[in-house]
């Protein structure tokens, strides 16, 4: 059978707050075995077995001899651990962010994907967000972001400082936006209610000139998750947590625009323009079963990974250089 029909037996690590969802999905799947799952805690594993009526294993051993693919749903500091075993076993790895805690091991792993002929995806879910869609019809080249990613404590994801935790969904979204080295960081940071950095804040100059405020936070009041882009002409604010892209654009008189909601006209320096703003209808998806379906179809050859192995790398490397920063400005 064509590789591309055969269905892809797919297990899952860790069925935990995010897990579950995995599991949701996956056993959904018209294209897809969903053979069952692994997780260490065996009360949590019998409540995910029974509500979803899908195999628990006893063993990561057990699950890998069933499955060509395997979803890690673990904390962060297992995931070298379990992705290392499941790549030398020759599956293929969907692991959630970050990719590891430390680059050395992201490396590691790399390297064992490339020897196992197999491929690597990460869980950086808001490339997926449909507030990103509207993008691709507009040419990027901010010369400024803003960026804020607020929330309030939750005990998950404390086992990484927030910078590794929040900051880096931001940081693989701006190195998937602006296409240049970075050239200089400025970071500082505080801790609040754990023995790591709970509130950060990065100022990242890029080597093609764009400038990128960073601010993220684990110990606010509220959720916030908002980026501002601006360059000539061109201004574009993303509420990720709403699901809201609004677009501002500077046009000459004549120049049309059929998406504009308001048009207004202004003078300056003897010469007239208009500021327009549109708000694109988003696209209505799960990004997280999308993510999955990408893995999937990845797997089974017909798609690339959105996030690959290298890019979850990439976003760890920037992620531990502002965290290594704000550590050295605190002593
Ligand atoms: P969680 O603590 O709710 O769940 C983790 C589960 O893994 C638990 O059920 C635990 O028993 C199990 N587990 C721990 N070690 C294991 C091991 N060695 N083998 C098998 N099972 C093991 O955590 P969570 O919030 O679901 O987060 C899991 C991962 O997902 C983390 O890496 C986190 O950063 C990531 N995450 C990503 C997003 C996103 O937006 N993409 C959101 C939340 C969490």
């Amino acid at each position: 059978m064509n590789k591309r029909n055969k269905k892809v037996s797919v297990g899952i690590v860790g069925v935990g707050h995010l897990g579950k969802h995995h599991v949701k999905h996956l056993t959904a799947m018209d294209n897809v075995e969903c053979v069952g799952f692994y997780d260490i805690d065996e009360a949590r594993a019998t409540v995910i077995s029974d509500k979803y009526n899908v195999k628990s294993y006893d063993s990561l051993e057990a699950l890998l001899i069933d499955c060509d693919a395997v979803t890690i749903v673990t904390p962060t500091d297992t995931h070298f651990n379990v992705a290392s075993d499941c790549l030398t076993a020759g599956k293929h790895v969907f692991i959630e962010k970050p990719i590891t805690k430390s680059v050395a091991e992201a490396e590691q792993l790399l390297t064992l994907a490339n020897t196992n002929k197999v491929l690597i995806q990460v869980g950086h879910i808001e490339r997926l967000n449909p507030a990103l869609v509207p993008l691709k019809n507009y040419s990027i080249s901010p010369k400024y972001i803003e960026i804020q990613r607020l929330a309030p404590y939750d005990v998950r994801g404390t086992d990484v400082p927030v910078v590794l935790d929040k900051m880096i969904h931001d940081i693989d979204i701006l190195l998937f936006l602006v296409n240049s080295e970075v050239e200089s960081i400025d970071a500082n940071g505080i801790s609040i209610l754990t023995d790591s950095i709970d509130i950060a804040n990065a100022r990242i100059r890029f080597k093609n000139g764009t400038i990128a405020n960073l601010t993220s936070s684990r110990v606010a009041q509220d959720h916030v998750r908002k980026t501002k882009m601006f360059q000539q002409d061109l201004y574009i604010t993303i509420d990720f947590l709403l699901g809201l892209t609004e677009i501002y654009r500077v046009l000459d008189p004549d120049e049309p625009d059929p998406d504009a909601i308001q048009d207004v006209p202004f003078h300056y320096g003897g010469k007239t323009k208009r500021i327009v703003y549109e708000k694109p209808d988003l696209p209505s998806f799960d990004a997280l079963k999308a993510e999955l379906e990408n893995f999937t179809n990845s797997v089974k050859g017909s798609a690339t990974p959105i996030v690959d192995g290298q890019a979850g790398k990439n976003a760890l490397e920037l992620a531990t250089n502002i965290h290594d920063l704000i550590l050295e400005d605190l002593h």
